[in-house]
């Protein structure tokens, strides 16, 4: 039997991507730093706390929230998704009940008629979650949930990891090595490679760090291996790679998908057009 692994998007190895909490104005710098490197990322917002517009960052304070309207210009970038953290912010695996199930629901409506955007990924505040609160996003019509769980292995997420998906923080002492292990060793034989790196913006403002992290961008843009996407695109790749239909013979997929799939088959790489098929 053919050994089918996923490449990612122009028959790339490797895949990064970045998650950010809270809504708050140094996400702005931060998207103007992305945009730089062309790289893509998430932004969980919670929908109760925007600032009122008007208000002036108090003297000392690294960050504030967004207002609606500083938010409405940032997002009008698709390069940076929104998902939800929260109406109000809530450690929900503690609080339970119909209060984390409102809090969980009302974002989602509120973020979607804010903004006029889909909003399927969620990012659990102060990390606190189980099994009902997942059940409960699910139900509410999210696809991905992340909390704070630390991942350094590379590996995409199992489909019963939808809901636990793990990335590294910014801060994480490890990720310098990480970087550097992810953008020289080649991959050659396994599925496509996954960096998820997460932050509050603010932390790059209050250790005056925002070169670092552009340290990272730089490193990343000498590897031309790399596909930057946002978390609900790798989720919708990694899916479509997971739907593909093949012959009982494994010579033929079909991808009812509506992206294109690309993938390598013992020596050899293919696209499997979305809605069509190709041998492989
Ligand atoms: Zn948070």
């Amino acid at each position: 039997m053919n050994k089918v692994t996923l490449m990612f998007p122009g028959f790339r190895t490797k895949a990064f991507t970045m998650s950010f909490d809270d809504g708050i104005d140094t996400d702005i710098k931060m998207a103007s730093i992305m945009k730089k490197y062309g790289v893509k990322g998430t932004f969980n917002l919670n929908s109760g706390l925007f600032s009122p517009e008007g208000t002036v960052k108090p003297e000392g304070r690294d960050a504030i929230p967004l207002t609606v309207s500083q938010a409405k210009e940032l997002f009008s970038d698709p390069s940076f998704e929104i998902a939800a953290h929260g109406s109000c912010h809530h450690a929900l695996g503690h609080i339970g009940g119909a209060d984390a199930l409102f809090d969980i629901l009302n974002d989602r409506i509120t973020l979607e008629q804010t903004f006029g955007r889909l909003v399927r990924g969620f990012a659990y505040p102060f990390s606190s979650y189980n099994d009902d609160v997942k059940e409960m996003l699910r139900l509410s019509g999210f696809v991905w949930a992340r909390g704070d769980k630390r991942k350094t292995d590379f590996l995409l997420p199992r489909e019963d990891e939808w809901y636990d998906w793990k990335g590294i923080h910014q801060m994480d002492g490890e990720l310098p090595a990480l970087v550097d292990r992810f953008v020289n060793e080649p991959n050659l034989y396994y599925h496509g490679q996954l960096l998820y790196v997460w932050a509050h913006t603010y932390e790059f403002e209050h250790d005056n760090s925002w070169d670092r992290i552009e340290g990272v961008f730089k490193k990343l843009s000498e590897c031309g291996e790399i596909w930057y996407a946002t978390n609900t695109e790798i989720y919708d790749y990694v899916k479509a790679f997971r739907g593909l239909v093949y012959y009982a013979d494994m010579k033929r997929a079909y991808n009812p998908a509506t992206v294109d799939v690309y993938l390598r088959c013992d020596d050899g790489q293919f696209m499997i057009p979305s809605g069509g098929e190709a041998d492989i």
